[in-house]
């Protein structure tokens, strides 16, 4: 058994995990989140989602490798190294070789990766795309076509401010090395692998579906942030770009999660981030799984 890789049917999910550390205390990310309704789940969030030093949430920043047998896939790519960061210093020109020699240890050369799928093209989502050479931003993964969901892509493009330099370095260079392919926000990679759309966090926001051999999960990329989210589907995160859209997308993905039973990985759940969603009082509630 093992926290970094797990099954689905014959797919192999990995994940690549860039870092993880406490970053903003749960109301600067939740404006709805009151100290009344966080004081009854301080025992299972304290340590493990919320630092006891520090009181902010703990962030995981990952990536998830998924091998089928027909495609080495690389979903969502992190913060990447060099990039122009506001939000956190550290995320900034960083220089760390743990994502890629993560990637390495898990068997896989950039050069392996088919396909790079994004759930949207936020900071710490597709920082990897690209890297530096010779003062030049190129694709990181030299034969892979990046999926982009259009919508997603013309919201990045019209982002103003520090989004803008997310777009010029882990975005543009992509399209304009030929190496983007624009698609719908339902598209079907395979009957394996496609995606479902979920705006509402951004524009073209997606989630990414697995099946096989019967078995179902998704990638729920930042639909929401925070298992308390199942607890109360109305709490949006701050950078939710459309607010109602946000909720009506979480309350929905939830509501048919907890009745088909998927695995849903999501990207900054405290570590394993994987889980299932079961109904409970009004609302729901996040299962850690036991990955198998
Ligand atoms: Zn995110």
């Amino acid at each position: 058994m093992s926290m970094d890789g797990w099954s689905i049917g014959d797919i192999r999910v990995t994940r690549i995990l860039e870092m993880c550390d406490p970053l903003r205390t749960p109301s600067e990310w939740f404006p709805d989140c009151t100290d009344e309704a966080l004081e009854p789940h301080f025992h299972w969030l304290i340590p493990r989602s919320i630092s006891p030093w520090t009181g902010r949430i703990v962030l995981p920043i990952q990536s998830f490798l998924v091998r089928t047998r027909h495609h080495t896939i690389l979903v969502d790519g992190c913060i990447g190294n060099g990039k122009t960061v506001a939000d956190f210093a550290h995320w900034h020109r960083r220089s760390d070789g743990t994502f890629l020699e993560r990637l390495a240890n898990a068997g896989v050369t950039p050069e392996q990766i088919d396909y790079v799928l994004c759930t949207h093209l936020h900071v710490d989502h597709c920082g990897w795309n690209t890297r530096l050479v010779d003062g030049r931003w190129v694709p990181t993964f030299p034969n892979a076509r990046y999926i982009m969901a259009r919508r997603e892509l013309e919201a990045a493009e019209a982002a103003a401010g520090d989004a803008t330099r997310t777009y010029e370095e882990n975005v543009l260079p992509i399209v304009e090395a030929g190496r983007a392919v624009l698609v719908d926000m339902d598209h079907e990679l395979d009957g394996e692998v496609w995606l479902e759309p979920t705006p509402g966090h951004t524009l073209g926001h997606v989630a990414i579906a697995l099946k096989s051999q019967g078995v179902g999960a998704v990638f729920s990329g930042d639909l929401m942030h925070w298992p308390m989210q199942c607890i109360y589907p109305d709490w949006n995160f701050r950078w939710d770009t459309d607010p109602e859209q946000a909720r009506r997308t979480r309350w929905a993905f939830l509501e048919a999660c907890s009745e088909n039973g998927r695995i849903v990985m999501t990207s900054h759940f405290p570590l394993p981030s994987i889980g299932t969603i079961a109904r409970r009082h009004s609302s729901f509630w996040f299962d850690d799984y036991q990955p198998r």
